[in-house]
């Protein structure tokens, strides 16, 4: 029989339930189970792939080309959970698919309604997720907060799972916060309230996972225990750590979450194996290191935006051994600032990350002369490749006004253009290049001796690409072409000449990199950065 864990939340938003259902989907993997992460967001968007950094933070990608919410990358960097477009279910889905089918006539005479209709879609999808015979485990995270209208649907759809499988295959944890009041006090009132509020729609949570600024003492965790019905060792205290992100599942596992979960469903006893996630967490805790990373991005004053990359250059730190600060640096104010190079003479490499829209744009183009001229690390993804191209058009080659004819389109020197399937597209949702890709690496180059493979594959979310009509002429200024699409017709990745790392890549290894197995390219941008100036 398979196993559900309902993951949910209460009292109020960003408590971290992501890493909460996903440092649980990682213990249950060090006791050998097969995993599925499935993230459920009552929006009525059918993906995050249209919304703005302002609404929704990272659009993260999977392999099969689905722009979904953040916290699935950080499935992929807790978990080996295959992440797919199935892993994602949005309101916005499950209503597309009911209606569809009513208009087929599926349902014919029937009124559709939320019940059963709407919730037999989110149990299909949630089913479907867990199909494969291996999969042991299936955790589902509800997006939003106990309490919510949205979810409504949802938590009614989790009630069920108990009446069709059974209630010893389905375990609810609830991830709550208990605040700190006046003079240092623990409150449990609003947790008191969000369980209540779950009791009304028929679900006893088996598991508390109490966010806290530091342990619970034991008559606390009675007295919650007492008010929420939940079993004493089961109040577990999701204290604050100060080290980083990954110790969670090292707290969950000391106050045994693992051991608790597969008892109440009844897994049969296998021993953990933790060895290579403490020793992960031990070697950030020992890294000496020191390095400043300049980020260069529209949206660095929100947390969330470049989560993947602030994640994989954290993960390039522990494959050195390093300590990232990171220095996020507003593409406009250095389009404005008199001295530029004041304010990036304080980094020891730079990034320019993924983006959209011209804002902040010639910034960005005096911060790469700035790297290209100073031998500096730079890592240019997505955007971060077009602009070195048009800054090498505009500097190198003497073009002036060369542009991307996403800024530009009035351009003379169009040296980054839309992709040729892309010319005639106009609606846009899920319309971009999208997902897993291979690229071949040419010998010889930077990145291929990084990689130490001629072909990768990697994931893609753009519209625009490097002009074909520009290559020769790039290339005989001295732009490094380091790899192409399989058939040369897209260049995938480029290499400044003469620099000690400068390179651009239309991918994003972003989405690949994860804690156990950093993506290459952080891990050697890192060391070049550690080592400028040297
Ligand atoms: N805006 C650019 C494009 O659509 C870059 C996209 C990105 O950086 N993800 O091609």
């Amino acid at each position: 029989m398979k196993k559900y864990i309902f993951v949910t939340g209460g009292v109020c938003s960003s408590l971290g339930k992501g890493i909460a259902a996903t440092s649980i989907g990682c213990l249950l993997e060090a006791r050998d189970l097969n995993i599925r992460m499935v993230k459920i967001d009552p929006y009525i968007n059918v993906d995050a792939g249209t919304m703005s950094p302002y609404q929704h933070g990272e659009v993260y990608v999977t392999d099969d080309g689905a722009e979904t919410d953040l916290d699935l990358g950080n499935y992929a960097r807790f978990t080996s959970s295959p992440i797919t477009k199935a892993s994602s279910i949005t309101t916005g889905q499950v209503y597309q698919e009911v209606i569809r089918k009513e208009r087929e006539g599926h349902y014919l005479g029937r009124t559709v309604q939320v019940i059963p209709h709407i919730t037999d879609e989110i149990k299909r999808r949630i089913v479907r997720v867990g199909e494969d015979p291996e999969v042991d485990v299936i955790i589902i995270e509800i997006g939003g907060t106990v309490g919510d209208i949205e979810s409504v649907p949802y938590l009614e759809a989790a009630r069920q799972f108990i009446l069709d499988f059974g209630k010893s295959n389905v375990l609810f944890v609830h991830l709550t916060l208990i605040p700190e009041v006046g003079g240092g006090e623990l409150k449990t009132k609003p947790t008191q309230h969000s369980v209540k509020e779950l009791h009304e729609i028929g679900i006893q949570p088996d598991l508390l996972l109490c966010r806290t600024p530091r342990m619970l003492d034991d008559d606390m965790r009675r007295k919650i225990s007492l008010f929420t019905n939940v079993e004493e060792k089961a109040v577990i205290s999701a204290y604050d750590v100060n080290t980083t992100i990954y110790e969670i599942p090292l707290v969950y596992h000391e106050q045994k979450v693992d051991g608790i979960v597969i008892e109440k469903l009844g897994i049969p006893k296998k021993k953990i194996n933790l060895a290579r996630w403490s020793s992960m967490v031990g070697t950030f805790q020992r890294s000496k290191n020191q390095v400043k990373i300049g980020i260069v991005g529209k949206y660095i004053e929100l947390p969330d935006t470049y989560k993947s990359i602030y994640e994989a250059l954290f993960h390039g730190g522990l494959a050195n051994e390093a300590i990232v600060e990171l220095v996020k640096i507003d593409s406009q104010s250095l389009e404005e600032a008199e001295n530029p190079e004041e304010i990036l003479d304080a980094v020891d490499g730079i990034l320019v990350p993924g983006g959209f829209g011209k804002r902040g744009i010639n910034g960005m183009v005096r911060t790469v002369q700035y790297a290209r001229e100073r031998g500096k690390p730079y890592f240019g993804i997505c955007l971060g490749m077009h602009i070195m191209v048009v800054e090498y058009a505009r500097h190198v080659l003497g073009y002036a006004d060369a542009d991307s004819t996403e800024f530009a389109p009035e351009s003379k020197h169009p040296v980054i253009a839309l992709l040729a399937d892309q010319v005639d597209v106009t609606a846009f949702g899920g319309t971009m290049r999208l997902g897993r890709g291979e690229t071949r690496l040419n010998a010889g180059t930077k990145i291929r001796e990084i990689y130490g493979s001629d072909v990768i594959f990697e994931r893609h979310r753009h519209r625009y690409e490097v002009s074909n009509k520009y290559r020769k002429e790039l290339e005989s200024a001295g732009l490094i072409i380091a790899g192409t699409t399989y058939d040369n017709s897209l260049v995938e990745t480029i290499q400044w000449k003469d620099h000690p790392w400068g390179l651009g890549v239309q991918f994003h290894p972003e989405f690949t990199s994860t804690p156990l197995e950093p993506n290459p390219l952080f891990g050697s941008f890192i060391r070049a950065s550690l080592d400028y100036g040297k």
